[in-house]
Parts: structure tokens; C-alpha cells; sequence
């Protein structure tokens, strides 16, 4: 299957997990359900008054500083980016993601449990061609020495480069060409990382509560305190490679370009997408042509197991 062509695609089946939140260290009920073509994906907090939804949409993004936080009058959910890269890498448009909290669970820290719940709840293919943005004219955002670039291309592909003054990470550069295979075989599984000093920074100023050994690779000045060490050797560039596929889906359909990337961060990855869109003549949208298998066993879903209508906050586009 290629994410660029073919139908848009749901889940099969409502779906339900649960974990803490990185920062606020909460436990976190979530629950996935199909939802209808074109609506992209849905978040909904339903802990809160009313049930409000805030569309995953790179215009609702409030905050990167630690994470990606979306939010829309005064409503947010944060750290969605590794969610949001299974939905990418399985190639599901459409989803209602229905949260008991602010945050989504960091479960470890990457975004393999998200794929196997993704293949649990299964995925199926809707009557309607996806949506592709295809970039037209190269696109520069700049953050001092830090800088993404997307050039046109007739593919997806990502070069990401990253420079930690630290023994274990230093120079890491990593090429990333999509296909479903390769995303759960290169990406998925890299998890996010920090450096102790900067935790006990974060863990004194009431953030990061949920941070362990068990959800994300810490390093202190000489090496890693994780006692299974790496999933891969560069296991850091390839988290930042799953932080962009994240960030990017907030674009809200597939794009195609190659992007090359340097020192990026979550603040970065968004200016990219509000710098193409500001700009009508860098891209086009097209709807792709039709017929693609979906990666996860196929089940047809009746309408009736759609959720019942609702009106996104701020509804995209
Ligand atoms: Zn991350």
C-alpha cells in the first residue's frame, strides 16, 4: 500500500487503551472508533464538560515545547505526535480518538504499542480517495542553525540529521523513504529520549511526572540509563524522524515532497506546515487515485458503528 494513493482508510473496530502522561503522570482511558471519510483525526475530551473535539490539525497546535498540544477555545490534549505517526504509518485517515484526560499515554515512548492497538481495533478501507498534498515550490523555515527544507519530489522521503554534544548520540543522520513495512521496521520503535539533567529540571517544575526508564531512553552526561541500552544504534534520529511523520500528519493527508532536515524540534516541524499552507502557490491538493489494500486484516464496518455526529471545534479547511 502506498500512503499517496487509494482510498481513505478507518479503523475496523472501536479500540481501548490506557497509560500515564509523560508530563502530568495522570492515568489516561483512551478510546479509538472509526470515524466518517474526511474527517481526519478527532479528539475528544470526554472528561470534560459538553465532550469538546478538537480536530488534529497543524492550525490547532498551542504548544511544542515538550510535546505536540493541540487546542481550540480554551480545550487542549498534548502529546499526540507519536499517536499520530501509528495512525500515519498504518495509513488511517479517519479516527475519533476519545480521551479521559489532557494528555495521550506515552506508553513507551515510541509508537510500536499504538501500531499493535492499530492492529487490534484493524483497519478498513472507506469509499472515498484520499487527499494528497503535493509540494510544488521549495519551502525554507529556519530556526538559527536549525532548518527544515522541502523540496518537490514524486515521493515522501525524509533526511534528518540531529548534533547532541553527548558520547552516545553526537552527528546522527538518518534516510527515511515511507512504506508501511519500513515504518514499523526503522521508525516505530525508536523511543523519545531526554538527558537526566534537563528530567530533574523538568520533574522540579511539576512536568515530566510521568517520565521513567520505562518510556523513554535517558542519558546522563557519559552514557544511557537504560539497562537494555538502544533499540537501534541511532535510535535518537529515528525518534525524531517518528516526531516529524507525527507533526506532519497534522497537515491532515499525506504529502509528497523530500524534505531534509537539520536539528528540527516540534515548534520547527509545525512552522514547516503553516509556511506551506500560508503559501497557496508552494503546493497543490489533489484526490488520489482510487483501489489499495489495507496493511491490517480488512473488515467492512456497518454505518452504524460510526459515532454519532458531532462538530469539531474549529473545524479544518
Ligand atoms: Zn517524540
Amino acid at each position: 500500500m502506498n500512503i499517496c494513493s487509494g482510498n481513505q482508510n478507518t479503523l475496523a473496530e472501536e479500540t481501548l487503551f490506557q497509560g500515564v502522561g509523560l508530563h502530568s503522570g495522570a492515568k489516561i482511558s483512551v478510546r479509538l472508533k472509526p470515524a466518517r471519510p474526511d474527517s481526519g483525526i478527532l479528539f475528544r475530551r470526554v472528561d470534560l464538560p459538553g465532550h469538546p473535539v478538537i480536530a488534529a490539525r497543524y492550525h490547532h497546535v498551542v504548544d511544542t515545547r515538550l510535546a505536540t498540544t493541540i487546542g481550540s477555545e480554551g480545550v487542549q490534549v498534548s502529546t499526540i505526535e507519536h499517536l499520530m505517526a501509528a495512525f500515519w504509518g498504518a495509513g488511517v485517515d479517519n479516527a475519533l480518538v476519545e480521551l479521559d484526560g489532557s494528555e495521550v499515554p506515552i506508553l513507551d515512548g515510541s509508537a510500536a504499542p499504538y501500531l499493535k492497538v492499530l492492529g487490534r481495533a484493524g483497519i478498513s478501507a472507506q469509499a472515498v480517495p484520499r487527499r494528497v498534498l503535493r509540494v510544488e515550490r521549495t519551502v525554507l523555515v529556519r530556526d538559527g542553525d536549525a532548518y527544515i527544507k522541502v523540496t518537490p519530489a514524486h515521493r515522501f522521503s525524509v533526511s534528518y540529521r540531529i548534533d547532541f554534544p553527548h558520547p552516545l548520540v553526537g552527528m546522527q543522520e538518518f534516510f527515511y523513504e515511507y512504506s508501511q513495512a519500513s515504518f514499523h521496521r526503522e521508525i516505530a520503535h525508536a523511543r523519545t529520549f531526554g538527558f537526566l539533567k534537563d528530567v530533574e529540571k523538568l520533574q522540579s517544575m511539576g512536568l515530566a511526572r510521568g517520565g521513567s526508564l520505562d518510556n523513554a531512553l535517558v542519558f546522563d552526561d557519559y552514557t544511557v540509563l537504560n539497562q537494555d541500552g538502544f533499540r537501534y544504534s541511532n535510535e535518537c534520529v529515528r525518534h525524531k524522524v517518528l516526531d516529524l511523520l507525527g507533526d506532519l500528519s497534522l497537515a491532515g493527508m499525506p504529502l509528497i515532497g523530500s524534505f531534509e532536515v537539520h536539528k528540527a524540534g516540534h515548534s520547527l516541524h509545525n512552522r514547516l506546515l503553516r509556511e506551506i499552507f500560508n503559501r497557496p502557490g508552494s503546493y497543490g491538493i489533489f484526490r488520489a487515485a482510487a483501489t489499495q489494500v489495507p496493511f491490517f486484516p480488512h473488515a467492512s464496518i456497518p454505518s452504524s458503528a460510526f459515532p454519532e455526529r458531532f462538530q469539531p471545534v474549529g473545524h479544518p479547511l
